[in-house]
């Protein structure tokens, strides 16, 4: 009996991340890893969650060349990059497949300008297209390549801070310009950077080491972890400010509770709760119970909560 081998399963999430973890990275000789295909993915994401790209058609196009070249720039300071490089050769991953033009002359582009006469455009498996285009499924993307890529455990607190404090300086640097400029065109917008948004969460539960400063809880996962997150105290859609300082870290919870003011810190980094809070808590120690306890802080006093954040947060969220 001749048995069809014709089980192909739909590629879920998971088996996604597990690509993106994996991904066949260049060791160029000394230099060590240079990241070039996950930045390539990275920009792209980014570029569908704006809207920039639409169509499951990814052309070299002006704006994934800046918004590579942007990501480089802050990612991978020390490499030159180029575009050319991976979007030639992520093909060998099985996801991302090109379309060539009929006189492609089989050998790998040298430039940009030759990656353009090579191919009209590259697309991506359309189940990986989909997943992207759910902000749930693209946000757990960005973590596995960030996670994997460019912050692992064994890095230290301060190339992450680096790259976040970079990347919020780029932002700032160009946030008179994009306002401006967005309802012209759909370019690029650092202020609406998935990867600027996924390194502040990761600078700052990396800064109180994954746990919740109100309860403490921590949850780990081998990748990414997604119980604790790293809040703004000053909301970033008002402030655009994605310093360490304006970052804690806190589980769902907490991070819930301090968004609607129901506790906030005062100068001295204590817990203070609303009186105007009725909750039953019959497994847990309830929220009034922390009244007046100290947050968990950083190990250096130079990565603490901001005083005029904290300020601003008692005097315009906390409900007195
Ligand atoms: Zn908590």
């Amino acid at each position: 009996m001749n048995k069809k081998k014709n089980i192909v399963t739909n590629p879920n999430l998971a088996e996604y991340c597990e690509k993106f973890a994996n991904l066949n990275i260049s060791n160029s000789s000394k230099k060590g890893k240079a990241p070039y295909k996950p930045v390539l993915l990275l920009s792209v994401i980014d570029l569908i969650n704006q809207g920039v790209i639409k169509e499951n058609q990814i052309l070299v196009s002006d704006d994934l060349l800046d918004t590579f070249k942007k990501y480089w720039k802050v990612l991978s300071p020390n490499y030159k990059g180029g575009l050319h490089y991976p979007f030639f050769h992520l093909q060998n991953e099985g996801f991302w497949n090109l379309k060539l033009k009929p006189d492609f002359n089989g050998l790998q582009p040298k430039s940009t300008n030759k990656l353009k006469q090579a191919v009209e455009y590259a697309t991506l498996d359309h189940e990986l297209f989909d997943l992207i285009k759910n902000p749930h499924h693209r946000q757990e993307l960005i973590d596995t390549l960030i996670s994997v890529w460019f912050a692992t455990s064994q890095k230290q607190l301060e190339d992450i801070l680096d790259v976040n404090r970079s990347l919020n300086d780029a932002s700032l640097e160009e946030s008179d310009i994009n306002i401006e400029d967005e309802n012209l065109s759909p370019k690029f917008n650092w202020s609406k950077s998935l990867v600027r948004s996924a390194f502040f969460r990761k600078a700052v539960v990396h800064n109180y080491d994954y746990k919740c400063v109100f309860c403490q809880l921590k949850v780990t996962r081998s990748i990414t972890q997604r119980i604790v997150d790293g809040a703004h105290i000053k909301p970033f859609a008002m402030f655009y400010d994605n310093s360490i300082n304006n970052g804690i870290s806190l589980c769902k919870n907490h991070h819930w509770a301090f968004d609607l003011g129901v506790f906030t810190i005062t100068d001295q980094y204590k817990i203070m709760i609303t009186d105007d809070l009725s909750e039953e808590s019959p497994n847990n120690r309830p929220m009034q119970d922390f009244n007046g306890e100290s947050i968990l802080l950083p190990k250096s006093a130079q990565y603490f909560p901001s005083q005029a954040a904290l300020k601003w947060h008692r005097e315009n969220v906390f409900r007195k």
